[in-house]
């Protein structure tokens, strides 16, 4: 067969894949877009995003499908164990929406000149005299002069590369989600509520119901050990299991109805020591996973997608320079290792607020409540103070090994002085 050339081939259309593709056919670069997958099916993935994301989509021309897709989220209602710290409005609102509807709304919005080729699998990389082979499943080859992996957890390509995947505490976080009919916030409706720490001393450390739509939908996250009691509870009457700990969730939960299958997913978190290779570079969840328990997975990619369009990729075609040491200065942008503090934190800190046993535990649990409180006195979630969210524990996952063999009931660090 023969070989095709192209300036860009970008292996994976998700967010990260179609932003990236996007981007760069805006400034003018022939780019082919592959995914083994067309549709992308239905599953349990990003079902919130921050109006950062939204943005940076909107900015890549994708607003009408936004508009068409997503439920604003204009308000919350925060809880921590039995106590409501307040509603507090968000400005500008979150979004909800069912990941695969995205993706397969802005699928259908690309740039005319993206070159989309769904159900095309990429199977192998070949480096070539001046760029890189990306040899597809039906046997096609495609000869360009940056490959954009975004192929999310699959990591076939890219561990034959040389990178490596470090996992990252909380090693795991289980994932239970499912739809309800009914009302948030009762007689002052809300479109979502947050339950930190619903059921303290166990691993369900965040629960949370918002609008989607017509329904509701509920995320409950438990980062770290998990027994196989705990998940089948949370598979099989999760409503009961969180009603029977805590009584505002059982007030809140009266009347309502699960109208879907609980579906239940287990997330490894780790990130990729990239591979040092020329023309290739990797970004979204092929690098990284986090724990959702923490969010921001999409906004996260949606970050360094612009980065590499609007910053690295002009750079490296007006320099004609695809070199691994070129290509590295990417992944050690400081805007970047600094989204990658930010959104791994944020799920250490919703471990932590769930864990931490010790004195800075509990000190950590009056500075939310706290900052939670003054916030919504004040109105609004975007007067949280700025350190609400940056006090990670590095020290609690020492206490912690990534198989914790699982028990039934309350898993408790090992050397914890005191409990709250
Ligand atoms: C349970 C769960 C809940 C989450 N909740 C949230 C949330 O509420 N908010 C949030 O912001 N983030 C959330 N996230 C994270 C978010 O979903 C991810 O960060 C985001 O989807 C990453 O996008 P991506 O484009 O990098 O990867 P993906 O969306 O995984 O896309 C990868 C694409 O590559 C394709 N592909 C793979 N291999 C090949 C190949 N060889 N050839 C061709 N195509 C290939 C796949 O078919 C797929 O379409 C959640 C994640 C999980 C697991």
């Amino acid at each position: 067969m023969v070989d095709q050339w192209v300036d860009v081939c970008v292996v994976g259309a998700g967010v990260a894949g179609i932003a990236c593709a996007q981007g760069l056919a805006q400034q003018g670069r022939s780019v082919v877009l592959l995914d083994r997958l067309h549709p992308l099916p239905a599953g349990l993935k990003a079902e919130k995003i921050d109006a950062d994301g939204v943005t940076a989509l909107v900015r890549l021309g994708f607003g009408p499908t936004i508009a068409r897709i997503v439920t604003p989220l204009r308000s919350v209602t925060v809880v921590r164990g039995e106590r409501v710290l307040g509603t507090l409005r968000l400005i500008p609102p979150e979004a909800s929406m069912h990941y695969a509807d995205l993706v397969n709304g802005l699928r259908a919005q690309l740039d005319a000149r993206v070159d989309f080729r769904p159900g095309c699998k990429a199977v192998a990389l070949a480096p070539q005299a001046d760029g890189m082979a990306v040899v597809t499943a039906d046997g096609a080859r495609l000869v360009c002069r940056l490959v954009v992996l975004t192929t999310g957890e699959a990591r076939h390509l890219l561990e034959p590369l040389g990178a490596r995947y470090l996992p990252e505490p909380p090693h795991q976080t289980f994932a239970a989600a499912f739809n309800l009919r009914g009302l948030l916030g009762g007689d002052r409706p809300v479109d979502s509520q947050t339950y930190h720490r619903p059921l303290p001393g166990t691993p369900v450390a965040y629960a949370t119901f918002f609008r989607l739509g017509s329904t509701v939908r509920a995320n409950i996250f438990c980062p770290g050990p998990i027994s196989a009691a705990w998940q089948r509870d949370l598979k099989d009457r999760p409503l009961a299991v969180l009603s029977a700990g805590n009584h505002r969730l059982a007030a809140a939960a009266r009347d309502w109805q699960i109208t879907s299958a609980v579906m239940t997913r287990k997330v490894q978190v780790a990130r990729m020591q990239p591979p040092v290779c020329p023309h290739i570079v990797a970004l979204g969840d092929a690098t990284h996973t986090i724990d959702p328990a923490g969010g921001g997975g999409l906004t996260f990619a949606l970050t360094e997608a612009e980065l590499l369009v609007q910053v690295y990729a002009p750079r490296w075609f007006h320099a004609g320079a695809f070199s691994a040491v070129t290509l590295g200065a990417f992944y050690a942008d400081p805007r970047r290792t600094a989204a990658v503090r930010r959104y791994f934190g944020a799920g250490h800190y919703i471990f932590a607020l769930n864990h931490d046993r010790s004195r800075r535990g509990a000190w950590r649990r009056l500075r939310f409540d706290w900052s939670y409180r003054l916030a919504a006195w004040r109105g609004s979630a975007a007067l949280l103070p700025a350190a609400t969210w940056q006090r990670p524990a590095p020290y609690l996952y020492e206490q912690y090994a990534p198989d914790s063999p699982p028990g039934r009931g309350p898993t408790r660090p090992h050397s914890a002085k005191r409990s709250m």
